[in-house]
């Protein structure tokens, strides 16, 4: 038996980060993780895979589109799809290790098994028992599905089953048209799918600013994307090669049915709790599944939760955000997590990227806001590699000019993204963004010139 000031159950992002800075401010900590890998669901099947694939997969875009285009000729590329796999696994298998070796710098313990809280301030695996006078929940999420649809994780799969496809599928139906669907579907369509997406909803990727959903869903049908939105699936028919995936139109009530080879279920996650124990030790979960909790304080004194398995956001650095905050605040420092300003990306090419409020959040709340846009087109950078769709918008305060959101879809989106998130942090103007130097060429330019909208005008549009 041993005892720690703090054991976290879960190593992905929220938990392993919790658990160093634990470390870095004197704790003694354990961290308890089952799937026999640091780096939960990010590292190992999540965020890292899939932005492995995604590279490949452009860099083959580029190789077979744009290198001729710039004298760079030779013999065509073609896809090997086992060895991109390699490639992935040797990204995911490098910065899981890279997380083993932290925790060994930094003492933390790891404890390998599935952690069951027995007791408050009692944490069980695999019949060793540990106490602490804190537990951290950081169990994070697993993929949802939809009635009338089964996974095999060969034909029918989610996001775990698409990173590791032994055939480029033919035809590839994604089921939802949020970031995960439009990834995954971005890597195949590259690699010669037939892709097809089909969204309850009559817009893609819900949430995101409504002038950025058109502009990015045209992007993505000249890339040979097919859009079924206002659809609701009824059921996947499987034999043992294909699927067919029915489906009703909203509009007319028409039942209709598509064709694949894979159907990727990308419909959602839901948070994680399976074998904790939450119900004997009294930890309140809502209807859906969340860990309730208030500053990361569940209602059983002595046990936070973070990341995935609470609400908000579900992405890494929000995760990772909190198990900071929850460490700091365990130590007696003041932790603190901005919840305005989590920036959200999606890696398709052009990429898409937002922080703050959308154009349809803030006419809701009725504030009075100005808008200053810049197309990519008129930014030197990105003409230089054929990256001149799309635009950067900034949203400004009407009366103050203070930077109220972003919302970009380009090259390098991912990255600018972060100029915005510190100017808000900030509570910087447009102005402020504006009359700073920018360097030249850069797609950041980008950035300036959209704040400069804001006010008397961008110089390149
Ligand atoms: C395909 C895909 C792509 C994604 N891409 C991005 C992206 O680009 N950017 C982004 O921000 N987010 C992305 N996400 C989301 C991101 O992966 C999650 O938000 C993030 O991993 C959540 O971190 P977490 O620490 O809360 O939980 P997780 O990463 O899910 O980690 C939880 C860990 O807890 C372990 N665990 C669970 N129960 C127990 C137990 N009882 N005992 C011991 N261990 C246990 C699990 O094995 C798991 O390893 C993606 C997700 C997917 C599926």
């Amino acid at each position: 038996m041993s005892n720690y000031d703090v054991i976290i159950i879960g190593g992905g992002p929220g938990g392993y980060v919790c658990a160093i800075r634990c470390a870095q401010l004197g704790l003694k900590v354990a961290c308890v993780e089952g799937r026999g890998k640091l780096g939960g669901t990010c590292l190992n099947v999540g965020c890292i895979p899939s932005k492995a694939l995604l590279h490949a997969s452009h860099s083959y875009h580029e190789a077979t589109h744009n290198f001729a285009k710039m004298g760079l000729m030779g013999k065509t590329q073609s896809v090997d799809l086992a060895k991109m796999m390699d490639y992935k696994q040797g990204v995911v298998d490098g910065n899981t290790a890279g997380i083993e070796f932290l925790f060994k710098k930094n003492k933390v313990d790891y404890i390998q098994g599935w952690g069951k809280i027995t007791k408050a301030g009692e944490v069980t695996v695999g019949g060793d028992v540990h106490t602490a006078k804190n537990i951290v929940i950081a169990t994070g999420s697993e993929p949802s599905t939809l009635p009338g649809v089964e996974l095999d994780e060969k034909i029918v799969v989610t996001s775990t089953g698409a990173l590791e496809l032994t055939k480029v599928p033919k035809r590839l139906v994604v089921i939802g048209a949020g970031v995960i669907g439009l990834e995954m579907g971005s890597v195949y369509a590259r690699l010669g799918s037939e892709v097809t997406v089909i969204e309850y909803l009559n817009q893609i990727t819900p949430g995101m600013d409504g002038e950025i959903c058109k502009t990015f869903q045209r992007a993505l049908k000249k890339q040979g994307f097919r859009f079924i939105l206002g659809a609701a699936v009824q059921g996947v028919e499987t034999t043992k090669t294909k699927a067919k995936v029915s489906y009703k139109l909203q509009k007319d009530d028409s039942e209709n049915v598509v064709e694949a080879d894979v159907v990727l279920v990308a419909t959602g996650r839901k948070p994680y709790t399976g074998g904790l124990g939450l119900d004997s030790v009294g930890v309140k979960v809502s209807q859906r599944g969340v860990v309730e909790t208030d500053h990361w304080k569940t209602n059983v004194p002595g046990i936070w939760a973070i990341g995935d398995v609470t609400s908000g956001p579900m992405l890494a650095h929000k995760a990772e955000d909190e198990g900071m905050a929850v460490a700091e605040t365990i130590a007696g420092q003041a932790g603190h997590v901005n919840y305005d300003v989590i920036p959200g990306v999606i890696y398709t090419a052009p990429e898409v990227a937002s922080v703050g409020k959308t154009e349809e959040a803030l006419k809701d709340e009725g504030t009075a806001y100005k808008v200053g846009k810049f197309p990519f087109m008129g930014n030197a950078r990105a003409k230089t590699g054929f990256a001149g769709e799309g635009f950067a918008k900034i949203l400004a305060c009407a009366s103050t000019d203070r930077i109220l959101g972003a919302h970009i879809m380009g090259p390098a989106a991912g990255e600018l993204i972060h100029e915005v998130c510190v100017a808000m942090e900030f509570g910087a103007s447009a102005e402020d963004l504006a009359r700073t130097c920018h360097a030249h060429p850069t797609f950041s330019e980008a950035m300036r010139e959209a704040a400069l909208a804001c006010g008397d005008g961008a110089i390149h549009a």
